[in-house]
């Protein structure tokens, strides 16, 4: 049976500029004037002081609630034991995991979401999912909110206090989204599945063009014009490639090498958007782009300090063994994995080559 067709094609309302927090009580208003506030402590320490003086200029009240650190079912929970049921909307301040537990807790209070983001490193601000984890931390699921939220505030003068190395796994993460979606590219895809793909090369564009001027703006905690286009493109357009798209546009092998990278302690240090980046390495040699596509792909990723091979990706330690590369690939091969996406059956033994392949490459670069 056909399934309806269903568009979260972007926030509200999506302002950005420098000092846009100052306009936070302004644009809240139209809901209600009791806000609360949910956030943690570093993202805190970054915009409490514009987010405040933006919400105290519009007379309203507000109340502030740190988060623990995960986002999850018990986490929600707890802030909203903390923080009582009497709120017209609640404001999430902070990166990824405060933003998918301020919409958790949004959807429990059944009042519209404000987004503040203090970091570019994912779309997490602008759309309505939430990575939900379990109380051991790690089993997750993802939830769908009924809208994507009321309103994003992007201040580049919050972000610029950011450390520059989320911006950059922030572009790793865009990066993958046209070569990701294109895995899932026919003839007959379609008009939305187009304009997904389409937001996805655009932010593709915009990231191989101005994304290296962009990142040595953010080394130097500077936001450039280049770095503004490059946060839109990670920030808006990277949520709305699967906002518009859907499944069609949904990740494909390099997600799914990411996945598989996490059982590695080695790997731990490196971030999301830096895995994925390396995992689109991998990727390229499963479709049988060759040498080429790799060495291609991995002179993009050095111009944006993204890892181009394993050491990099690593801090200098050397690629595991066979028998460990299998496990990563097995992970990588979970039957909900977005490796099944690509479009031949892909094998342990096709992974495991892969990897080897990207290094003996980035090794003759
Ligand atoms: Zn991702």
């Amino acid at each position: 049976m056909e399934r309806d067709t269903v568009v979260q094609a972007g926030p509200g309302r999506y302002l950005h500029g420098a000092g846009t927090a100052g306009r936070l009580g302004e644009l809240l208003r139209p809901y209600g004037t009791r806000w609360l506030v949910v956030t943690g402590r570093r993202s805190w320490d970054a915009a409490r002081e514009a987010v405040e003086a933006g919400l105290r200029a519009s007379g309203g009240q507000w109340a502030v609630v740190r988060y623990g650190g995960e986002c999850s079912e018990e986490a929600a929970l707890r802030v909203l034991d903390e923080a009582g049921p009497a709120w017209d909307a609640v404001v999430g301040v902070g990166g990824g995991k405060v933003l998918d537990l301020s919409k958790v807790v949004a959807r429990a209070l059944r009042v519209p979401l404000a987004t503040v983001p203090t970091l570019a490193s994912n779309c997490a601000a602008t759309t309505p999912v939430a990575v939900v984890y379990g109380p051991d931390g790690a089993f997750k699921t993802s939830r769908v909110l009924e809208a994507p939220p009321a309103v994003t505030v992007v201040d580049d003068a919050i972000l610029a206090r950011a450390p520059w190395r989320y911006f950059v796994s922030g572009i790793g993460d865009t990066l993958a989204k046209p070569y990701e979606a294109a895995v899932g590219a026919g003839a007959n895809l379609d008009v939305l599945a187009r304009a997904g793909l389409a937001l996805a090369e655009l932010a593709g564009a915009v990231i191989t063009a101005k994304g290296p001027a962009a990142v040595e703006q953010a080394v130097r905690g500077e936001v450039g014009p280049e770095a503004r286009e490059v946060t839109d493109a990670v920030l808006l357009l990277g949520g709305m490639v699967g906002g518009v798209g859907g499944d069609a546009c949904r990740a494909a092998a390099a997600h799914a090498v990411h996945n598989g990278l996490t059982l590695l302690a080695e790997t731990h240090a490196a971030l999301h958007g830096e895995k994925v980046a390396y995992g689109l390495l991998v990727q390229e040699v499963l479709l049988g782009h060759g040498a080429d596509g790799v060495r291609r792909l991995a002179a993009v990723l050095r111009t944006l300090r993204l890892p181009d091979r394993w050491q990099a990706l690593t801090g200098g330690r050397p690629l595991p063994d066979r028998r460990v590369l299998a496990e990563v690939a097995r992970k990588s091969l979970a039957p909900d994995d977005t490796m099944h996406r690509m479009p031949r059956v892909i094998t342990v033994e096709d992974v495991v080559e892969a990897f080897l392949e990207v290094e003996r490459v980035a090794g003759g670069a």
